[in-house]
């Protein structure tokens, strides 16, 4: 059976989502499943591990590997990688699976496909399905020539099905150090203690609609009545209303949620190339000939800042808030 290696990046003590959603494809297409994880505290994930039938996790846990750090986490990488025989190594397409993946794939020989929203096993092959042009155009592509196969899965692109096996997993602790000219000195997090927009089910977004920043409020408390996380558009955040953190699109984040309410957003191409993955689109905007509404599943046009308090109004009552 051929060994896939999974990179899982977890959050407060769980596995992320997009973590979850490899292990349950590795599982769909019956691979052989072994782990990494990084972190003091990754080697209190082996319950959740073995709920989904993994079989080896590599543990990182030196404290220099609670966060992101280039050279320690290739070193473990690479070393699980040798260690498990992985022919394919999957992760999320998040900002360090993206930085790591390219560095581990020149060590190990291997191709990589990265930034995919399909992914299919063939026994011995992987086949991924790929955005270009900005969303335009989606390619299969295929591996030439790569004993080992590397792919970056897009969040929220796989579903996340009920576990069919489960196991004891055997835990290898890998003994890799932070080189002295490779050290995290800080770490800043953003204020808020909402999902990440990489990994939030339902985002509202605002856009230079809004007129001035002071305005997002009112998408925050939208975004507090039905547990959504707030995004934005580019204007915004290069008017300095808010922080990068938050921007969807093309140099932003690209993001997959169930729900996506798109409020005083136009829906340039490079917008629509982090956001049109959404399965359910709703835009509001007073321009019946903006761009968005030829993405949206609804549309609401008008002005809204009268249709942006009524919804928050109607979901706190729906939603007894
Ligand atoms: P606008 O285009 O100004 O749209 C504002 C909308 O609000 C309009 O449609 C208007 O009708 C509507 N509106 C105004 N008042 C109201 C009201 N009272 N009620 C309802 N609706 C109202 N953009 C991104 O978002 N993400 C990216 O990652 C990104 N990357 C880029 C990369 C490059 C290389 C380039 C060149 C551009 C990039 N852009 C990106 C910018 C993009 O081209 C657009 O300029 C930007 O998305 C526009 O933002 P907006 O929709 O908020 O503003």
């Amino acid at each position: 059976m051929s060994q896939v290696l999974i990179y899982c990046e977890h959050q407060n003590g769980k596995l992320k989502r997009s973590a979850t959603e490899l292990l349950s494809w590795a599982q769909g297409v019956n691979l052989s499943v072994s782990a990494l994880a990084f972190g003091a505290n990754s080697a209190s994930l082996t319950g959740e591990f073995g709920a989904w039938g993994v079989e080896n996790v590599f543990v990182a846990t030196d404290a220099a590997a609670d966060n992101y750090n280039p050279e320690l986490f290739t070193d473990a990488l690479v070393e699980a990688a040798q260690k498990s025989g992985a022919t394919l190594i999957l992760g999320s397409a998040s900002s360090s699976g993206r930085d790591l993946f390219p560095r581990a794939a020149a060590r190990l020989k291997a191709g990589v496909a990265s930034d995919c929203v399909g992914l299919e096993w063939s026994g011995t092959a992987a086949t991924v399905k790929k955005p270009y042009m900005a969303g335009k155009v989606l390619a299969k592509v295929g591996f030439q020539d790569s004993p080992v196969q590397m792919v970056l899965m897009r969040a929220n692109q796989l579903p996340v099905n009920a576990s069919t096996k489960t196991s004891s997993p055997a835990v290898t602790p890998l003994a890799v150090k932070a080189p002295l000219w490779a050290q995290i000195q800080d770490v800043v997090k953003g204020a808020s203690a909402k999902l990440d927009l990489t990994e939030a089910n339902i985002i509202v977004s605002g856009g230079r609609g809004l007129k001035e920043a002071g305005n997002f409020k009112m998408l925050e408390e939208l975004a507090d009545a039905i547990g959504a996380t707030v995004g934005a558009s580019r204007a915004v955040v290069d008017a300095g209303w808010v922080g990068h953190g938050m921007q969807v699109g093309q140099t932003g984040k690209t993001v997959a949620p169930t729900l996506y309410i798109a409020v005083g957003i136009s829906g340039a191409v490079q917008h629509l190339a982090g956001m049109s993955g959404s399965k359910v689109i709703v835009a509001i905007n007073n321009d019946p000939n903006a761009p968005i509404f030829q993405k949206a599943t609804y549309g609401l046009v008008g002005d809204l800042f009268e249709i942006v308090p009524k919804l928050t109004q109607e979901f706190k009552q729906l939603l007894h808030k």
